[in-house]
């Protein structure tokens, strides 16, 4: 029996809601669950794909911190066959999963993943700096702090530069096709990452750069590397929040939306569904002054060039 009722949060929308969103691709979703089953953030991910695609959003890549997200794209991509709407699996190279090794890159690929994620909390700086998702993790896992300060990976040896098991999952994601980003690397690491990937033409994103510089001449040096840099709603929506819009404003304004892709990247009970998120993000951007053009270029055209398709 079909619902003779549209879907209410959709109706409440203007008329013109999906205009900004036409052809996305967010490259940085969280499922449900993500941390844990225990911390339920939204509907269920097949629901709120059909809301991406009902804002006429174009796709998904679903990222998580601890476990491939291949199977789960598969299911959700199965549920929305005949929609057009596509959802893509990537692994994160944390603990886990057994950190920076190629093979597991090569079987990932095997297995149907498209993005690589450098480690998040898993790497030697999260840990340092006590990475919000390491305390997130802490409090479902007793035995956590004493597990990630064991295994906290580094990019980089003590010189600054990257190490042979970096360059050799990188040389992988390469070969494979991979897109890769980041993860929760230092902004020197990234640095370093990125200068690699400019050597061997591998597409690569920095994940949220304002978490670890928001000085404009350190944005344009990744950008002049060739590098995407990320910008995302979770930290504006955040009640630490450490950014405004604004900050993603003048960020915008210093490199160009050339190089920049806009994601979500939420996870928490306090914001709504992913697509409403990213809505929010490019009207307020919109209003601050960036082109319906400029925000086509930031939400589709770039993400598509990020997983290395054709425009
Ligand atoms: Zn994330």
């Amino acid at each position: 029996m079909s619902d003779p009722h549209p879907d209410p949060f959709v109706a409440a929308l203007p008329e013109t809601f999906d205009l900004l969103l036409r052809g996305a691709i967010d490259v940085h979703v969280h499922g449900q669950p993500d941390l844990s089953a225990g911390l339920p953030n939204r509907g269920t991910d097949v629901a709120v794909a059909r809301l991406a695609q009902a804002y006429g959003m174009s796709g998904w890549v679903l990222k998580s911190h601890l476990w491939p997200t291949m199977d789960r794209a598969r299911a959700v991509r199965q549920a929305m066959t005949g929609t057009g709407f596509r959802v893509e699996g990537s692994i994160t190279l944390n603990p886990p999963v057994g950190g920076l090794e190629p093979s597991v890159v090569e079987l990932a690929a095997a297995h149907g993943a498209r993005v690589v994620f450098l480690p998040t909390w898993g790497t030697a700086a999260d840990v340092a700096r006590g990475g919000y998702i390491s305390r997130l993790l802490a409090r479902v896992a007793p035995s956590f702090d004493e597990y990630v300060a064991r295994s906290a990976i580094a990019l980089c040896d003590p010189v600054g530069a990257l190490t042979g098991r970096t360059k050799a999952v990188i040389d992988a994601c390469r070969a494979l096709g991979l897109a890769l980003a980041t993860g929760h690397a230092s902004a020197a690491e990234s640095r370093a990452v990125a200068a690699y990937c400019a050597g061997i033409g591998q597409r690569v994103l920095i994940t949220h750069p304002l978490h670890y510089t928001t000085d404009p001449t350190e944005l344009r040096e990744f950008v002049d590397m060739g590098a995407y840099l990320e910008f995302c709603n979770a930290p504006l929506v955040h009640p630490d929040g450490h950014l405004r819009i604004r900050d993603v404003h003048e960020a915008l304004a210093a490199v160009g939306p050339q190089r920049a892709i806009l994601t979500t990247d939420v996870f928490s009970r306090w914001v709504p569904p992913a697509p409403e998120c990213l809505r929010m993000f490019v009207e307020q951007l919109a209003y601050l002054g960036w082109t319906a053009e400029q925000i086509a270029t930031m939400v589709a055209t770039n993400p598509r060039a990020f997983l290395g398709e054709p425009a």
